[in-house]
């Protein structure tokens, strides 16, 4: 049986992941009617690797015999008035997920709950990545966001994004 706290947060992740998906598919309908369709890529792939993170704690779930509970998803309510405001929500949004993920696995070590520990350990790097990304993006928007040819560029480099499903598996 799995400790009613690690099992309750982890159930929470799923809807948190989903609205994950739900936020970044809204940040890339921005850019898609900005007619920026390269950010608009990047932001859907995102929305797509969100689904997976959801699959993966509902399927982590499922494996332990814990019944999985889904929750209504919330509406993504960020209003986004230029680029960087999108860009700007998203790293604040991966630090918030981070600091979610690091919870689940504060409960889990308070409890000895080590196989959950070794699962969100995938998600603890994935989370670092996430941050960087976010950062990373940010950074070239500053650089080159400012003047059309090089956000062309940008728009362009961003397109070429492709999806490709999570390393980890349950
Ligand atoms: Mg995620």
């Amino acid at each position: 049986m799995m400790n009613s706290k690690v099992s309750a947060l982890i159930n929470e992740q799923i809807n948190e992941e989903l609205y994950s998906a739900y936020l970044y598919l809204d940040m890339s309908n921005y850019f898609e009617q900005r007619g920026l369709s390269g950010f608009a890529n990047w932001y859907k792939i995102q929305a797509q690797e969100e689904r997976d993170h959801a699959m993966l704690f509902y399927q982590y779930l499922q494996n332990n015999g814990e019944k999985v509970e889904l929750l209504a998803i919330a509406k993504p309510d960020k209003v986004f008035a230029k680029d960087m405001d999108v860009l700007q929500a998203a790293l604040e949004h991966e630090e918030y997920v981070t600091s979610l993920i690091n919870n689940i696995y504060a409960q889990a070590y308070e409890v000895k709950d080590f196989r959950t520990m070794q699962f969100l350990d995938w998600f603890i790097k994935e989370q670092g990545e996430e941050e960087a990304n976010a950062h990373e993006l940010i950074t070239k928007m500053e650089l080159f966001g400012n003047d059309p040819k090089s956000l062309y560029m940008l728009n362009q480099e961003l397109s070429t994004r492709t999806y490709s499903a999570p390393s980890l598996t349950l």
